[in-house]
C-alpha cells in the first residue's frame, strides 16, 4: 500500500428527501438568528417556503447569484449583508449560488448552510474561484468551507434532463482525477470509484425519467462522494483545461466538463493503469474513455467545443494557456498532445485511446 495521509474535512451532513424540512433546526445548531438567504434569478421560487419555514430568522434575500462568482455580484450582496446584519448564510441553489455563498464567507466568516440542487460538488470543498475584470482566480480558506450541507433529493427534481446529465458528468470528472491523484488515498478512492458507478447507472435513468425519485437519490449520493473526493485531493489535466476553456471563451462550466472529461482521460490513460482498470470496473466498460463518451452519447448532451460556443481559431490559444503554468498530471504536458486533445475535444470526436506506458 502506498504511503498516504488522510484528513477529514470538519463540516456536517444531512441526507435524505424532505430533509429540507431540518433547515430550523440546521440553523439552531449554528445559532444563526438573522439568516441571509442566496439563490440565482432562475431558483427565486425557492425562497417562499424557506422564508416561511424559518420565520424570524429569515433577515433577507439575494437572488443574483451567477455563474463564475463575478466579484461585482459578490459585493452587491456584501451590502445586504450589512443592511440585514446577517449572522448566518442559507445558499440554496447549484455550484454558481454556492460559490457566493463561499465569497461572502471568504470576508465575514459567516456560517454557511448549503442546500445543493445540482451535481457541481461545491459545498464540500473549501475553495472558490472569483471572477474580476474577466479574470477566474481561485482561493483556498478553511474560512470558505461551508459548515452544514443539507442534500434534500426533493432539490434536485426539477433538474432539467440536460442540466442532470451535464451535472453528473462533472461530478464524474472530480471522482475520475481523484483515482490518479497525486495525494490520492485508500478512502477517498473507495469514494471516487463508488461515486463513479452510482452516477454512471443512475444518470440514464434520470435522462429516461427525470422524476425517478431512486435515481435521483443515488445521482445525489454519488455526488456528494464526487464532492468530497474535489475538496481532499489534487485535480490536474482535465480540471485546468475546463478552468482554462471556461475561462477564456466563457463556455458553460458543466458542458464543458462533459465534452472534456473523456479526452482529458484517454491523454492520461497510459501513465495511470490502476485508476483506468477502477474506472472501467466502475463503468463496466473495458475503455475508461470511451466509456465515459458512450455515455455522454448515450444522454444526449453536446459532444463538442464547437457546439457550445467555443471559435475554432482558439484551439491554439487554448492549448498555448493549457501548457503556460507548470501543475502536476500523471502523464507529462506537452503541447502537441495537448492540441491534438482540444482539437479533437472542439470537432466532438471519439477520444484518442492509446496502450498503457509500463
Ligand atoms: P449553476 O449553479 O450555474 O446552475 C446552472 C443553472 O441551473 C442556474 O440557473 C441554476 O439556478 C439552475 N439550477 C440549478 N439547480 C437546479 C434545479 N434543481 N432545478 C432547476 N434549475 C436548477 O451551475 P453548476 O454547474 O451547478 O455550478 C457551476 C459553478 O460552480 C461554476 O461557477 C463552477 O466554477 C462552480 N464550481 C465550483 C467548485 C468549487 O469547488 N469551488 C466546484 C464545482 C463547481
Amino acid at each position: 500500500m502506498q504511503h498516504f495521509v488522510y484528513q477529514n474535512a470538519p463540516m456536517r451532513v444531512v441526507f435524505g428527501t424532505g430533509t429540507l424540512r431540518q433547515l430550523p433546526d440546521e440553523l439552531s445548531h449554528l445559532g444563526v438568528t438573522r439568516a441571509l438567504v442566496l439563490a440565482t434569478p432562475r431558483q427565486k421560487d425557492l425562497i417562499a417556503d424557506i422564508s416561511e419555514m424559518i420565520g424570524e430568522r429569515f433577515a433577507g434575500v439575494f437572488t443574483g447569484a451567477a455563474m463564475h462568482t463575478p466579484v461585482e455580484v459578490t459585493e452587491r450582496a456584501m451590502g445586504i449583508v450589512n443592511d440585514v446584519r446577517a449572522d448566518g448564510l442559507v445558499a440554496i441553489g447549484g455550484g454558481s449560488t454556492t460559490g457566493l455563498g463561499k465569497a461572502i464567507a471568504l470576508r465575514t466568516d459567516l456560517p454557511q448552510i448549503v442546500l445543493p440542487t445540482s451535481y457541481a460538488g461545491s459545498e464540500m470543498t473549501p475553495v472558490v474561484g472569483q471572477t474580476s475584470g474577466g479574470i477566474k482566480t481561485t482561493q483556498s480558506s478553511p474560512k470558505i468551507l461551508p459548515e452544514t450541507v443539507i442534500y434534500d433529493v426533493d432539490l434536485t427534481m426539477t433538474m432539467p434532463p440536460g442540466l442532470s446529465a451535464t451535472s453528473g458528468i462533472n461530478a464524474i470528472a472530480h471522482a475520475v482525477e481523484a483515482l490518479y491523484a497525486r495525494d490520492r488515498n485508500p478512502l477517498i478512492s473507495l469514494m471516487a470509484q463508488e461515486a463513479i458507478r452510482t452516477l454512471a447507472h443512475a444518470l440514464p435513468a434520470i435522462c429516461a425519467q427525470p422524476n425517478d425519485k431512486a435515481a435521483r437519490a443515488d445521482a445525489l449520493y454519488g455526488a456528494w462522494l464526487s464532492g468530497i473526493c474535489l475538496g481532499a485531493v489534487g485535480m490536474s489535466l482535465h480540471h485546468k483545461l475546463c478552468h482554462t476553456l471556461g475561462g477564456s471563451f466563457n463556455l458553460p462550466h458543466a458542458e464543458t466538463h462533459t465534452v472534456i472529461l473523456p479526452h482529458a482521460l484517454a491523454y492520461n490513460a497510459p501513465a495511470a493503469p490502476e485508476a483506468m482498470a477502477r474506472i472501467a470496473a466502475a463503468l463496466g466498460a473495458p475503455d475508461p474513455a470511451l466509456g465515459l463518451h458512450d455515455l455522454a452519447r448515450k444522454l444526449a448532451v453536446p459532444l463538442s467545443l464547437r457546439e457550445i460556443g467555443m471559435p475554432e481559431s482558439g484551439i491554439d490559444q487554448a492549448a498555448d494557456l493549457a501548457v503556460k503554468n507548470p501543475y502536476w498530471n500523471p502523464r507529462p504536458i506537452e503541447r502537441e498532445a495537448i492540441r491534438n486533445l482540444i482539437a479533437r475535444a472542439w470537432r466532438g470526436d471519439a477520444p484518442e485511446t492509446t496502450r498503457a506506458i509500463v
